[in-house]
């Protein structure tokens, strides 16, 4: 029973809680079990909080107990964590040495949210040092493997999150995605993720990668549950001052809408400049046969073009290394985590130097390095003030691209998961991988990857990246529900048929 209700997703296993059919703790020791089964292999998490997700299972038992009114429609489910958002005596590290020992005081907005709707917090998450990379192989702590293929990477930098969803270790994952890490590791180990409109989650609590960039989102192995917990998390904070002062959206109405009505007269977009070069064959192939899908589901089908978006990577690989080295001046020795060096005589600044030294890795170093010189005085305009020009054209492909269609859509990863160490010394490599999703983080528009079937060539997931306009959430909710359908009624069967190795092996 116990391993049953693992296999279960977030909406079933709120129904079985609110119909008293299974308890929260009930339902909350089965993905601890699970996750004490399998997480050796995997390595989804960096930190299990045993005690305090079966404190916080309990509490929903005891109100449902009470009489109380339901807490929320996702009361006693549990969630991991992406261990760059904070939570109040929980170890955050952000993949980094730096952190290590730093436990914050308080919770993220997206924390208290969380807990205030009786969502219960199993654990933090595995990522790339502080979010940088496509392959969860830049943590400080060892990488996460993709529960298809243990030699393979979850993608990144979210890899943990997507990991523990397709090992069934969690029915619920928070991300953040600053230019593709929610969306890309969605792809590689067919789950469902959503980067929603800049400013339509809180930051405050997150650590910063890049500011201009960086959104939490929503994971999980379906539509509907993806917008269940879309709906938790989202709306105005004033504790971030780029929190949009917008209702949430209603994006579970949207997903009933594309269910029930798919996407009969809808206009989808296919980037033609985000289906050649670079991409592998068999997520060409999977990539057109949803397109097909989606055709067949009565929508039309346009071509569009975006000529920028050519430039895309470069003016990311700029603006991002500039953001987050002022933002990683932060970790200074003195304030948080690791301290090296205080030997008694040394001054501050050389404590600070052997910290930065030991505490961050190779990868977060050369953006700190990248970033500091594209903002140096006499290079600002030619780097910094470039790449920003370069969003703006960006921007406006996109808009021009919003006037011929209602959604545009993509693959959300150019590659099927690659193998851990393939492309961990090549830098160029691993930012390739974000050719697709990229774009979409510059414009700061909502965008989803989900599941569109097993690429021919590699045996391995493959995502469908759905873009819309800012604030276009519902929209894409409705695609992705319409094509999820659609794809479940031609497949017979669920999505993701997740994680064969675990089922023979681990489990
Ligand atoms: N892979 C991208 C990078 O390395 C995206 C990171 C992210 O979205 N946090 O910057």
């Amino acid at each position: 029973m116990t391993a049953e209700l693992t296999r279960l997703g977030a909406s079933a296993l709120a129904e079985a809680i609110a119909s008293g059919q299974s308890s929260a703790e009930e339902v909350t020791r089965a993905h601890l079990d699970r996750i004490e089964a399998v997480d050796e292999a995997v390595h989804a998490f960096l930190h299990v909080s045993t005690e305090s997700a079966l404190d916080q299972a309990r509490a929903v038992d005891r109100a449902r107990a009470l009489g109380d009114a339901p807490v929320s429609r996702l009361a006693g489910v549990p969630l991991a964590l992406k261990d760059i958002v904070v939570q109040a005596g929980v170890p955050a590290t952000a993949g980094s040495k730096i952190l290590e020992g730093w436990i914050p005081p308080y919770d993220a907005t997206v924390t208290r949210r969380l807990v205030e709707a009786g969502v219960v917090i199993l654990g933090k998450t595995n990522l790339d040092e502080f979010a940088m990379g496509s392959s969860t192989e830049n943590s400080a702590y060892g990488p996460t493997r993709n529960p298809w293929d243990l030699s393979r990477i979850p993608g990144g930098s979210g890899g943990g999150s997507a990991a523990a969803l397709a090992a069934f270790e969690a029915p619920l994952a928070i991300g953040t995605d600053t230019g593709g890490s929610i969306r890309q590791p969605a792809a590689v180990t067919g789950t469902v993720g959503t980067k929603p409109t800049y400013g339509g989650v809180s930051r405050y609590g997150v650590i910063a990668l890049a500011s201009s960039l960086d959104q939490v989102g929503p994971c999980a192995r379906t539509v509907l549950d993806t917008a269940l917990l879309h709906e938790v998390i989202a709306g105005h904070d004033p504790l971030d001052s780029t929190s949009i002062p917008q209702p949430v959206p209603l994006v579970v109405d949207a997903v009933r809408r594309g269910q029930a009505d798919g996407v009969a007269g809808m206009r989808i977009g296919v980037v033609s400049q985000l289906r050649g070069k670079g991409y592998q064959a068999g997520v060409l192939e999977s990539f057109d046969a949803a397109v097909a899908t989606l055709a067949a589901a009565g929508a039309d089908i346009v071509e569009v073009d975006c000529p920028h978006f050519e430039y895309a990577l470069a003016a990311y690989y700029l603006i991002l290394p500039s953001e987050c080295s002022s933002n990683l001046a932060r970790f200074d020795a003195m304030r948080y985590g690791l301290r090296v060096g205080d030997d008694g005589t040394a001054s501050a600044e050389e404590v600070m130097s052997r910290t930065r030294g030991a505490g961050f890795g190779a990868e977060v170093k050369r953006r700190i390095i990248l970033g500091t010189y594209a903002l140096s005085a006499g290079y600002y305009d030619a780097y910094y003030g470039s790449a920003q020009k370069v969003r703006t054209l960006i921007k406006q492909d996109f808009e021009k691209a919003f006037t011929a269609a209602d959604v545009l859509v993509s693959p959300a990863s150019p590659v099927t998961a690659f193998a851990i160490g393939e492309k961990v010394n090549d830098p160029l490599a691993m930012y390739l991988n974000d050719l697709a999703t990229i774009p979409g983080s510059l414009a700061g528009i909502p965008a989803m990857s989900v599941p569109s079937g097993i690429a021919s060539d590699t045996g391995l997931p493959v995502g469908l990246q759905i873009m819309g306009p800012a604030l276009g959430e519902e929209r894409i909710y409705r695609v992705a529900a319409a094509f999820e359908s659609a794809y479940v009624a031609a497949h017979h069967r669920s999505v993701p048929d997740a994680a064969p190795e675990l089922e023979v092996g681990v489990r």
